[in-house]
């Protein structure tokens, strides 16, 4: 089996090299403490600069307001689709989804146990491969709050920008595998969530931005899964993932240090245009799953002409060194993932190799 060279996994995904140099550097003494991070207490000073430094960072990053909390959870963004109708949603009440593709579906799924979510739009009649537009989407009266995915990871679809009528209500955002990708205005969302292993760091860790004053409706929520819990405790009310923690700060430091959000826009911009110009440039050979102006810049899903073809297809580009590309198994097809952390030259191979491979099938 060859050493890949080239990670375009959906997630866990690449992590900056920088990143993983420093963690192995420090990792049996952390900065002069003669033991690892993993080692330290939770409530060690030294631990305790690792966390604050996590969160004022993605604060500066992400240019959060003070009245929003930025919380450190467990349970993975998918623990998010429980934990905000148990905290928002009274029962029997109304919160709107907007279903964009399989993480929607299963975030709409955990609110039906706690009260009557209404589908503001779906797109599954196009097998996900749009994102609705401002005429599609039918919000309820009164709802909750309004809930949507800022890209969705197996389908390859994103949305551009957060049309005004999402507004009618507080908007949460499941933005886990776009999240740091580009700048958005935190004070348009009431709440934003984020399993951290796309553009934040490894599993392990889910990131909660949470406006203050939004306050639970419901009473009698178990202790770990209310959001009071952790922002009253800086998210140290039990003993969090401390080595993910110190990594998701070692990786925004390194966004930092190469400028910021918008330097990695930039990037992220010109490596999704590389590949939607080798598709759009292939005469049909591979053919995008994303609707034009639905395209998520941080995956990117295609099909080849058939099953045999996407077969080869995949076992060559694995011989050449290009890890993760086989499409989610709900899609088929390719799919590469170009989160933050993949470098362009990475994306420039990958986009030689699909045209010789093109070249070479003709
Ligand atoms: N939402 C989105 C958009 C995702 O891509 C994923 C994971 N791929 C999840 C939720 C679920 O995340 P987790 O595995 O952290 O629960």
């Amino acid at each position: 089996m060859s050493t890949p060279t080239y990670n375009f996994n959906a997630g866990p995904a690449a992590l900056p090299k920088e990143v993983l140099a420093q963690a192995q550097e420090e990792l049996l003494n952390f900065q002069g403490t003669g033991m690892s991070v993993m080692e330290l207490s939770h409530r060690s000073a030294a631990y305790d600069q690792v966390h604050q430094k996590a969160s004022a960072l993605l604060r500066e990053l992400m240019d959060i307001p003070e009245n929003y909390d930025v919380l450190f959870l467990q349970g993975g963004a998918s623990l998010q689709f429980s934990m905000v109708p148990m905290n928002f949603l009274p029962a029997g009440g109304t919160a709107d989804y907007v279903i964009t593709g399989a993480w929607a579906q299963k975030a709409l799924k955990e609110a039906k146990l706690f009260g009557k979510p209404h589908i503001a739009a779906t797109t599954e009649a196009s097998n996900f491969a749009h994102i609705p537009t401002e005429e599609e989407l039918q919000l309820s009266d009164d709802p909750a709050y309004v809930h949507v995915t800022s890209n969705n990871t197996i389908f390859g679809t994103q949305w551009t920008s957060f049309p005004e009528t999402l507004q009618k209500a507080p908007l949460v955002c499941d933005m886990s595998s776009d999240i740091l990708s580009r700048p958005i205005d935190v004070s348009s969302f009431s709440l934003i969530y984020a399993g951290a292993q796309k553009n934040l760091g490894p599993s392990g860790i889910t990131v909660v931005i949470k406006r203050k004053d939004w306050k639970a409706v419901n009473s009698s929520i178990p202790t770990m899964l209310s959001y009071e819990t952790h922002a009253k405790t800086d998210s140290l009310y039990n003993t969090p993932p401390t080595f993910a923690i110190y990594m998701l700060s070692l990786v925004l430091q390194r966004v930092k240090d190469i400028g910021g959000v918008k330097v990695v826009e930039a990037e992220n911009n010109r490596k999704a245009q590389l590949l939607y110009q080798t598709i759009s440039e292939s005469n049909g050979f591979y053919t995008p799953h994303a609707a034009a102006g639905s395209e998520s810049k941080m995956n990117v899903t295609f099909r080849l002409p058939d099953e045999d073809t996407t077969k080869v297809f995949l076992a060559k580009a694995k011989d050449s060194g290009f890890s993760g590309l086989a499409g989610h198994r709900s899609v088929g097809g390719c799919r590469a993932s170009i989160y933050n952390a993949v470098p362009y030259d990475s994306v420039e191979a990958l986009a030689s190799f699909m045209k010789d491979f093109r070249k070479n099938q003709a």
